[in-house]
């Protein structure tokens, strides 16, 4: 039986990453006619942040992406929180310790400092493994009554697994094949810590067997931690499930991203961060330099600029270090607010600082949009098809079309998602979206269904048809310049004031309406554009929107009258 497990740490909101990492379990447990289990990995209480598991929850309902078995749900296999599953694991300790594959240490944190320092002043790194675990205090190096002793003393200890010597491991990832480790290059990592909670290594690889997980699917960042599961396993005598590392979702392209208009504040937030690293320099000259470098990033110079290195002074050195690593790599959580786009699904409220960072939902992300472009971070149905359900990627998910290689997130992708699946929302709910939105819209249902048919075709958020379509709701308070120069001549207010004599005795359907402008013009012997154009510039006040006639059926005979004899005085 398949069942495939999703294990975040509410050690923050979920982000895109761990979307796609839920989002991957989900579809091939689904596609296994198999189960979805959620799991909340909280032992680690140092990193725990108040409200991130109730975030996760909601983030992971708003998605579609629906456990089987949950903290909320329960299971067969609850309580599916780690911190109330102490004394299974406390059952699990006593079992590893009774192997060769674990022992008691008594180290303290002071102690290992100043045994770190010793290599350190020696230039070399200190692990804790068999190379010196035996002049460490543990119950390897020590004598059995030294141990008793301090045991009996109540001094605090942790449990740390013994690596064994020269082992060569042969691991298997679905994704990535076979690769191997010898053990030699590994350490004696803490399994239980001295409060007796286990660290996340045991309790994970517990809690995957007690609940019968088959399919590990998770990111690439625990693929060094593989080789340790894989012998704990071992000394457990339990089957290991299977292993399906995914790759990272990399920065957007950042010429996509700086525009004139963000520049100044992508600049300051660039300048912010390098100024709290290299506290030497000063903002403002970090600042000039690092708009210098933008302001070329859509020239094919830019990459080479910051890979020449000839006789920079040191700031510009420094600053070209910086924004090569801030540009490249691992999409971080703190990109979205950076760039201006979003990387978690919800708004998330910073507890400390109380930030809030945009989510995908508050910026009028379609659920049905976001996880599709998830999906398709980094897996291609076949046929190359883009726009799948969720149903429809569950039936074609398959681990291994997933890439190997990092997949590179888009805002204008993501963007393009979401307007394909606004034009498969019916206007009656685009409707509702924007009526229960914060808009504060005040027009009857009639004309707001006519005007979000209107625009939909243009629309990528709900609330564009909005923004977009202001002139719908109140008349224009300037003119475009640009547009005016176009569309207006010296004639041109004599003509709109007979042709608002001529729209004061027609009926305001669009249909007539066309009829009427294009027999105006006609009978004038003047161009459509002659008309038309100042038309529109009087009703939308740019030469933008849907057809004239639909603009002047929505806003009605007063208003649109009321317009072009505004926009002629
Ligand atoms: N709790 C781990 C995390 O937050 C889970 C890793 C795993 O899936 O094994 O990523």
């Amino acid at each position: 039986k398949v069942r495939v497990r999703f294990a975040p740490s509410p050690t923050g909101p979920l982000h895109l990453g761990g979307v796609r990492t839920a989002l991957y379990d989900y579809l091939f447990a689904k596609n296994q006619g198999g189960e979805f289990v959620l799991r909340i990995e909280d032992t680690d209480t140092a990193r725990y942040v108040e409200g991130a598991e109730d975030y996760i929850e909601e983030a992971l309902e708003w998605c579609g992406i629906i456990a089987d078995e949950s903290p909320k749900k329960g299971g067969k296999f609850a309580p599916y929180r780690q911190s109330e599953r102490r004394d299974i694991y406390d059952r699990y300790t006593e079992h590893i310790l009774k192997t060769d594959y674990a022992y008691i240490a008594f180290d303290t944190a002071e102690e290992l400092d100043a045994i770190r320092a010793e290599y350190d002043a020696r230039g070399e790194v200190f692990s804790y493994d068999n190379k010196s675990r035996n002049r460490l205090r543990n119950s390897i190096a020590l004598s059995e009554e030294e141990v008793q002793k301090l045991l009996e003393a109540k001094t605090p200890y942790v449990v740390r697994f013994k690596m064994p010597v020269d082992r060569t491991l042969n691991l298997i990832d679905i994704i990535r094949g076979n690769s191997s480790v010898n053990t030699n290059t590994l350490d004696d990592k803490v399994l239980v810590k001295n409060d007796g909670m286990p660290t996340y290594h045991f309790a994970n690889i517990i809690d995957d067997h007690e609940m019968e997980i088959s399919h590990v699917i998770r990111g690439e960042e625990w693929l060094p931690s593989l080789g340790l599961h894989t012998l704990l396993y071992e000394a457990m005598g339990w089957e290991a499930p299977q292993f399906a590392h995914l790759s990272l979702i990399l920065k957007p392209d950042i010429s996509t991203l700086i525009t004139k208009e963000n520049i100044d504040s992508i600049t300051k937030s660039f300048a912010e961060e390098f100024i709290a690293k290299n506290n030497q320099f000063s903002f403002d000259e970090s600042a000039t330099l690092i708009k210098s470098f933008f302001a070329e990033v859509k020239s094919a110079r830019f990459k080479s600029m910051l890979n020449e290195n000839d006789k920079d002074d040191e700031i510009t050195a420094s600053v070209k270090q910086f924004l090569k690593k801030g540009i490249s790599g691992k999409l971080s959580k703190r990109d979205g607010d950076k760039f201006g786009f979003p990387v978690f699904p919800l708004n998330f409220t910073d507890p400390v600082t109380g930030n809030v960072s945009k989510g995908y939902r508050e910026s009028g992300y379609l659920p049905e949009a976001f996880i599709n472009m998830v999906a398709l971070l980094g897996w291609s149905p076949a046929d190359d098809k883009e726009i799948l359900s969720l149903e429809e990627m569950a039936k074609e998910f398959d681990l291994n079309k997933v890439h190997k290689a990092g997949a590179r997130f888009s805002k204008e992708k993501a963007e393009w998602f979401n307007h394909q699946y606004i034009q498969k929302t019916s206007d009656e709910e685009l409707m509702n979206i924007l009526k229960n939105s914060d808009l504060n819209i005040h027009i009857s249902d009639e004309k707001l269904l006519q005007i979000v048919h209107l625009m939909k075709e243009r629309t990528a958020f709900p609330k564009d048809i909005y923004e977009n379509g202001k002139f719908f709701f109140e008349a224009p308070i300037s003119f475009d310049e640009k547009a005016a120069k176009k569309a207006w001549n010296e004639d041109t207010s004599e003509i709109l004031q007979e042709l608002a004599q001529t729209l004061e005795k027609s009926e305001f359907n669009a249909e007539n309406l066309k009829q009427i402008v294009h027999d105006f013009a006609e009978n004038k012997g003047l161009g459509m554009g002659k008309v038309m154009m100042p038309l529109r510039l009087a009703l939308v006040g740019e030469l933008k929107g849907p057809d004239v006639p639909d603009i002047m059926q929505v806003v009605g005979k007063e208003e649109s009258i009321s317009r072009i004899h505004n926009a002629i005085n």
